[in-house]
């Protein structure tokens, strides 16, 4: 059989590795909304053996009616959750005015699919070093994408992460079409890490198991995933969130799907628990 093995180039984050054998899971609810539930969340993740800790300050809405985020009091809320549970950060940065702030806890800044080219954006975030997750603009072509991840690298940041998380097709039974094809193709043509986002391509939770396990089978990085400890009370994103109580399952499951394509997910002993 020929192999899933990449020239991806490894990338560090405070401990956790990416790339080469090394599976990241990220996971994390679409959107911090209150303590309890950012706390929650953290730790249920982090007792499943995620490697990073995900959530929305500021969240970019399609509508402006809809939840924005608690901006800089949800960045204060996951300093919280990376105290209690040794998780390193993800979130987003979606204006380049909040940088400086998000900055003070993001150990991985979020770039947004709508924020894809926002060019000054991506040289700021580059020339700040921080390593980032670059989402690929739903309607972006590869091209797109690696020339928006070349912005990031030619202002000196070579800790790019790149991520496919559904496209704009004809479909429309699901939220977007998850291309699994950019995975192979990206990591032919960059040694960045490319990992999925199985949530907002889904749009629905019975769906985010099986694109992750494709995800993968089909060599990827990583997984970044929502999960929520009360998908039903969500501010934003809620079908599409997996339970915190099923979080357990759904790891195991991954883990042994990419084990088989030879890769680990971190480990969980890495995790220095609350008691
Ligand atoms: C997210 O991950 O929180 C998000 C808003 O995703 P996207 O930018 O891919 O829509
Ligand atoms: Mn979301």
């Amino acid at each position: 059989m020929p192999s899933l093995t990449t020239r991806t180039r490894p990338i560090e984050i405070a401990g956790r590795l990416i790339g080469g054998e090394d599976f990241m899971l990220i996971a994390g609810p679409c959107a911090v909304e209150t303590r309890e539930q950012t706390l929650a969340a953290a730790d249920a993740v982090a007792r499943a053996g995620a490697s990073l800790f995900r959530g929305g300050a500021y969240k970019p809405r399609t509508s402006p009616h809809a939840f924005q985020g608690l901006g800089q009091e949800g960045l204060g809320l996951l300093a919280e959750a990376k105290a209690q549970t040794g998780l390193p950060i993800v979130t987003e940065c979606a204006d380049v005015r909040d940088l400086d702030s998000v900055l003070e806890v993001a150990d991985v800044v979020q770039i947004g699919a709508r924020n894809m080219q926002n060019y000054a954006l991506l040289s700021e975030i580059g020339a700040s070093g921080r390593p980032a997750l670059l989402k690929r603009g739903f309607s972006s072509t590869l091209d797109d994408l690696l020339s928006a991840a070349d912005y990031l690298l030619a202002a000196g940041n070579e800790q790019v992460i790149l991520c496919e998380r559904g496209i704009r097709t004809f479909e429309t039974a699901y939220r977007f079409t998850l291309d699994l094809t950019a995975i192979p193709v990206l990591q032919e043509r960059t040694h960045l890490p490319v990992i999925v986002d199985p949530s907002h391509a889904a749009g629905r939770r019975e769906l985010v198991l099986p694109l992750s396990l494709a995800a993968a089978a089909a060599g990827a990085d990583g997984i970044i995933v929502e999960v929520h400890p009360e998908p039903a009370q969500a501010l934003c994103d809620g079908p599409q969130q997996l339970r915190a109580d099923e979080f357990d399952a759904y790891v195991e499951r991954l883990a042994q799907v990419a084990a088989l394509g030879g890769k680990r997910l971190a480990a969980p002993e890495l995790v220095p628990l609350a008691a």
